[in-house]
């Protein structure tokens, strides 16, 4: 346990944070909006590789992050998000944003029902080659092949030169997998095609049958409807979940209208919203931000780390923040990048 995790701790209890954040905010009417970033929610009977809470998020802490952020925030939705912003109303009070990407089963499952009971709108955005199918991304296919294989150790010379890599324990398969993802994110799709082969044959796994050995992952369109009509926003983030920037223009294109396209056909209702996969800067484009426009996009979402100033009026490059945990982790984290947004940016008097 860390130094800061206890004084964090104290302070959140201690209502420190409540009260800093209303001195910080008193008088002001200038406030940004944080976009919050989830992708899993999990329970005790979920079976996963642990990579941290933005990835892999526990309902415990959902549940306790869900209120908390709802009596300090203003929560909007991402259509308000983008209202405010183009309108030039500004956001008066603190305002957040909640977001999930690529569309985990257990969004419907887990983290809609807490939503649900304390009236908080988030944004789904879907990798729709996935949804109503028993498939997974190809990260989560490596992160299945850890849990499901019976092997303590293996070689992948591509990756780990001539180290042989310990997975007995839970935690050397996190590292491993981690390493793994992060190692073929990096390679060309081919490549990575190959070495996962590798990887199923060196983990002696059936890679075609492995999805057989597990439940479903992934939303049907079931789960997404009555979601949607019941206020949740849906949005894309492409079909298959490629790095964007790194195919030919007109394939990339192609990702993004076909996955707007079939969330319209399922939902009969205009999709506003998009968030690219991979989500650094270099994974998109500004051509592809106006191909975004040109279709109908009225956001575009990255996972470049950082809070959204409502005057720079810029929605197709809205950043967003991980959703860390425990809540008074999170709690702290927002505080602390608030406190350097107020600081940088002189007060403009309330009218
Ligand atoms: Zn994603």
């Amino acid at each position: 346990m860390s130094f800061k995790y206890v004084l964090y701790f104290l302070l959140f209890y201690s209502h420190f944070f409540d009260f800093l954040l209303k001195l910080l905010t008193r008088g002001r009417k200038d406030h940004p909006c944080i976009i919050l970033l989830y992708h899993r929610i999990l329970d005790d009977h979920s079976e996963y590789l642990n990579k941290g809470s933005v990835v892999h998020h526990p309902i415990k802490h959902f549940k306790k992050g869900i209120p908390y952020l709802r009596g300090n925030y203003q929560i909007l939705g991402m259509d308000e998000v983008v209202h405010h912003m183009r309108m030039d109303i500004g956001f008066e009070k603190p305002s957040l944003a909640i977001t999930f990407d690529d569309g985990y089963l257990d969004n419907y499952t887990l983290a809609y029902p807490v939503l649900k009971k304390y009236g908080v709108v988030a944004t789904l955005y879907l990798t729709t080659g996935l949804i109503g199918t028993s498939e997974r991304s190809w990260t989560d296919r490596i992160e299945l092949s850890f849990l499901k294989t019976k092997e303590d150790s293996f070689s992948l010379p591509a990756i780990f030169g001539n180290h042989k890599v310990q997975i007995k324990t839970k935690k050397e398969k996190e590292q491993a997998n981690i390493k793994v993802s992060e190692a073929l994110k990096l390679m060309p799709d081919g490549e990575r095609k190959k070495l996962m082969r590798e990887l199923f044959e060196v983990l002696k796994l059936d890679g075609n049958g492995l999805e057989n050995q597990t439940s479903r992952l992934m939303l049907n369109w079931d789960e997404v409807q009555k979601m949607a009509k019941d206020g949740i926003l849906i949005g894309s983030h492409s079909h298959t979940h490629p790095i964007l920037s790194q195919m030919p223009l007109q394939d990339a294109k192609e990702e993004i209208f076909n996955s707007k396209k079939i969330i319209e056909d399922n939902l009969g209702m205009k999709v506003k919203h998009f968030a690219f996969p991979n989500g650094r800067e270099e994974d998109f484009s500004e051509e592809l931000r106006g191909y975004c426009r040109e279709i109908g996009f009225e956001s575009v979402a990255s996972v470049a780390y950082g809070l959204n100033d409502a005057e720079k009026n810029n929605t197709l490059s809205l950043k967003r923040i991980g959703a860390i945990a425990p809540v008074w982790m999170l709690a702290g984290d927002l505080l602390l990048r608030l406190v350097k947004y107020y600081l940088a940016k002189p007060s403009v008097p309330l009218s």
